[in-house]
This record gives C-alpha cells, structure tokens and sequence, in this order.
C-alpha cells in the first residue's frame, strides 16, 4: 500500500491526530546531517519514485472517504529529481480530486510550482526552517534549498491563500538554540503554527553530526549519553533541558499569535494539534 496508516517508529510520545501516510520517493537526497528516516531506509541518498507509483495512486485514492493524508515523513516530497520528473505534483493532482484533506512537509521552495493544484483540495504546507542563517542551513541540509529560499516559498503559498505552519525541528543546543529573529519573520509571513522538537540522536546522524559541527558535538556528548535518556531507537536531551527549550519556543510563538505543538516531547506544551493540522479546512 502506499498510503499508510501514519506511526511513526510507533513511538509512544507521538500525539499526532490519526493520518495516513504517502511517500511519493523512496529515499532523500537533501542529505539532512540530523534526518532520522537514513537510519532505515536501505540506499537511502538514493532517492527513486516508488513503483508504479501513479497506478496505484489512482486506484487507492478512489477509496478515501475525507481522510487527512500527510506527505511525507520519511522522504521530502520535492527532491531534486521532482524538478525534472513531476511526480509529487501528478500524485498531488490525484489526491486533489479525490476526497482527503492533505498536509505536505518539505523544505524545498519546488512547492511554489503547485500552488495551482494544491487551492483545488483542504491542505496546508508546513516548511521546515532551522534558522534565518542561510550560511548555517547549508551546514545542516547541505542540498535542500537554504533557509531564505524557503522563506520565499513560504511567503508565495500565504500570499496565494494556502494555509502555511513552520517546522522549527529540530532544534539543536550550541547550533540553532537561538530563534528569536526567526520565529518573528515567520510570523510576519502570516504563518499560523510552529511546530518544534529537539534533536534526536541516532549513530548514523550523529556520525554526520560530529563530522560537520565537532565543537558543538563535543559540548552536546554528556548532555545526550550521560545525561539525557533513551526513547525507543533515539537518545533524547535531558527532559529538563527539552522542557526549557521547548517552552521557550512556545512563548516566542504564542507573543506573535501562533500556535504551538511539539513533536514526540512528551512535554505537555501544545497549544494547537501538534503537526499543525488543525489549519486545513474539513469537508462540508
Ligand atoms: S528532508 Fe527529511 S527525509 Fe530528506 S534528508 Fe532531510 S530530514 Fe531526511
């Protein structure tokens, strides 16, 4: 099947509302120094189009009744082969003219491109960006558009009435802690909902870690393996230091009139659904 019921790494901190799941590619090639999905996906820069993507889109689209249909979580949507290849915005084209509600997450500004098909179904897009410091977004996501990029993007999809939240995920101590000037230019753009979680180590993104920022990664190693704690595949920050950080981000964004959600804290600081899916319209 290719859209699934969405459970991620069934963790039990996840508060997310019930979704289904659709990854047009399989693997990512924006090559993201903390992405969690590498550490699972076989060949995972690889990045290819599932097989027989667009058949069985059609034949299981036909069968939604009015679900919410996020995409994706464990690739972006807009790879550098969608430019040429236009996939995610055929299956887009599908999904808009069957009966779900959908949620894209990317930190590609590509999306702009299908603002005329997204106004046709109830959507919203939620951007990721870590920082307004383009010099440090191409540290972190080496070959995803950086930060201003996407800033643009999402300044378009408001501009053209598609209700747009932000990623601010993850935030890492030492690396991009400080998000003052970014969630007040997001807000500015007329975005409606922060979503926000810390960084989750795993080996495979910690190797990248190290490799890209090893004065942080030395600060950070006691606060993660003799400090913080161990949830599911993941070793989190110490709670203490997750509940600073992530109340800090919830006030910033509450005092310019968004909402907040955290993903998988366990922190209890949510003030609108987590993923920021309270925005998209239901169906009448
Ligand atoms: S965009 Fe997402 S899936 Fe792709 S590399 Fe970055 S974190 Fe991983």
């Amino acid at each position: 099947m290719l859209l699934t019921v969405f459970d991620p790494w069934k963790s039990q901190l996840c508060t997310c509302p019930d979704k289904l799941t659709f990854n047009p590619y399989t693997g990512c090639d924006h090559g993201c120094i903390y992405c969690y999905a590498s550490s699972y996906i076989p060949r995972f820069s690889d990045c290819r189009p599932k097989k027989n993507l667009l058949t069985r889109l059609k034949r299981e689209a036909a069968k939604l009744r009015g679900e919410l249909v996020s995409i994706s979580n464990s690739s972006d949507p807009y790879p550098r082969l969608e430019q040429n290849q236009g996939l995610t915005r055929k299956c887009l084209e599908i999904l808009a003219e069957s009966r779900c509600r959908l949620q894209i997450v990317t930190k590609s500004d590509l999306i702009t491109r299908d603002i005329d098909v997204l106004q046709n179904v109830p959507c919203a897009v939620s951007v990721t960006v870590l920082t307004t410091d383009d010099s440090l977004s191409a540290k972190l996501e080496p070959r995803a558009p950086v930060s201003s990029r996407r800033l643009k993007a999402i300044k378009k999809l408001v501009k053209a009435g598609i209700a747009t939240t932000v990623r601010i995920d993850p935030v890492i101590p030492f690396v991009n802690d400080e998000v003052g000037t970014l969630v007040e230019a997001v807000a500015e753009l007329g975005v409606l909902h922060v979503t926000s979680s810390t960084y989750k180590v795993k080996p495979d993104n910690w190797k990248r870690f190290m490799a890209m920022f090893p004065e942080e990664a030395e600060k950070l190693k006691s606060l993660y393996f003799s400090e913080g704690e161990r949830v599911g595949r993941s070793t989190y920050l110490p709670k203490k230091l997750r509940f600073s950080l992530m109340k800090k981000m919830k006030e910033l964004t509450e005092e310019h009139n968004m909402k907040f959600g955290c993903c998988r804290e366990g922190l209890n600081l949510n003030s609108g659904v987590c993923d920021g899916s309270w925005i998209i319209p239901k169906h009448t």
